[in-house]
């Protein structure tokens, strides 16, 4: 075994936690201040200012201070009362579970479920709104990683708000790495976090909030106040002239900047450009070695993480611990239900560069072929290859 289990591996190509761009390392090294120093008040607002910038937002967006399923289950606490139908959308494996913190707060619940491969149909979300008018809120998963499927949220969005409804939307693992932004969808709740696509560590929640659903999180009496889930309690945090509910993770909040600073200088179309060519090319070579891709079509393939169906008669296992041991290459496995059945290569922040789909493919093919694949690793790298030079 080249690559002892008990090093660092050479190369991190997962979807999530990412290695982070080395300018945001650097930012986590900034000094610790005093959460009630001016000069860290006036950072912090700075800071969600970025943000906001990032997010295309009209009003504040909101920072949690845990990672994204913070932000998940404070936004379902805080706006799910038991008056409410929830219609939640089932792609995947985080689409499921929003539905079991959505029955905590409210009986109601309808879901459309398709097979973990496949997209929600807008179509069946727009028959299931008008058979069921008495829905006021849905949730959907952008992008479901475990699958590395993408759901069409701005036309989900675009129903959802016809029909007078809020709208719930985990886009953890979108977010900066492809087009997406919490006024596109029309989303009510927008849960997006640092340490996916845009290269940070994995330890805060940004949120971007509507007017309406502040109102409806305010007038919720049940909505948490005085408690690590509580959205209401931050809603005016971002100003240096308030106060923190609690001490924030101002480490953090150092590297989310240099993060935010970094993807605003690179400019945004450009980022979500190498993650779509990263993803492109990553195909591409995937299919011209003999293996498939885990999505139904390429349409709703990730351009953020490639899911790899495993062979047939290969323990899925087996691939990532010989990609690591050989070439010190770490993929993601499936979660739950995808678990064993796909390998994921993750294309976010640093790593949606091109060049790296072609060390996934040799590390990836290579660790077939030692469990007895016949894997034509070579015309996945041409093919791969072909693509990015296609787009030089
Ligand atoms: C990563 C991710 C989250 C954050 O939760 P984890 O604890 O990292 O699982 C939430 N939603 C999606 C879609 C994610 O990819």
């Amino acid at each position: 075994m080249r690559y002892s289990e008990h090093a660092n591996p050479v190369i991190t190509l997962t979807a999530g936690p990412v290695n982070c761009y080395p300018e945001v390392l650097r930012g986590l090294g900034r000094t610790v201040l005093y959460d009630y120093d001016p000069a860290f008040q006036l950072f912090y607002e700075n800071v969600v200012g970025k943000a906001q910038k990032a997010m295309r937002l009209s009003s504040k967006p909101v920072i949690l201070h845990g990672e994204p399923v913070l932000g998940l289950e404070a936004a379902a606490a805080s706006l799910i009362t038991p008056d409410d139908v929830v219609l939640n959308l089932v792609s995947g494996v985080y689409g499921k579970g929003f539905g079991y913190w959505a029955k905590r707060y409210s009986p109601h619940l309808l879901e459309i479920e398709v097979p973990y491969n496949e997209a929600i149909d807008p179509q069946a979300v727009a028959d299931m709104l008008k058979a069921h008018p008495e829905i006021t809120i849905v949730s959907v998963c952008h992008h479901d990683t475990p699958s590395g499927t993408i759901n069409p949220i701005d036309e989900i969005g675009a129903l959802v708000s016809a029909h007078g409804g809020y709208l719930i939307v985990d886009a953890v693992s979108s977010f900066a790495g492809m087009k997406t932004h919490p006024d596109d969808c029309k989303a009510d709740i927008y849960v997006t976090g640092p340490g996916k696509c845009l290269g940070a560590p994995p330890a805060l929640t940004i949120l971007g909030v509507s007017e309406r659903a502040w109102a409806k999180m305010k007038a919720n009496k049940a909505a948490p106040r005085a408690s690590m889930l509580s959205i209401v309690d931050w809603e005016n945090a971002w100003s240096r002239d308030q106060p923190f509910p609690f001490t924030p993770a101002v480490a953090e909040i150092n590297g989310l900047d240099a993060a935010l600073d970094l993807y605003l200088n690179e400019g945004p179309e450009a980022v979500w450009a190498r993650h779509a060519l990263t993803a492109k090319a990553m195909r591409a070579g995937v299919v011209a070695m003999g293996l498939s891709i885990w999505a139904a079509s390429d349409k709703i393939a990730s351009p953020t993480t490639t899911s790899v169906r495993t062979p047939e008669g290969v323990d899925e296992k087996t691939i990532r611990e010989a990609a690591r041991s050989r070439y010190g290459v770490v993929f993601s496995s499936g979660r739950s239900e995808t678990l064993g059945k796909l390998t994921r290569i993750g294309h976010m922040g640093p790593t949606a560069q091109p060049i790296y789909a072609i060390a996934a493919l040799t590390a990836f093919g290579g660790a077939l072929n030692a469990a007895g694949q016949k894997l034509a690793v070579g015309k996945g790298v041409e093919a791969a290859m072909a693509v990015i030079d296609a787009d030089a």
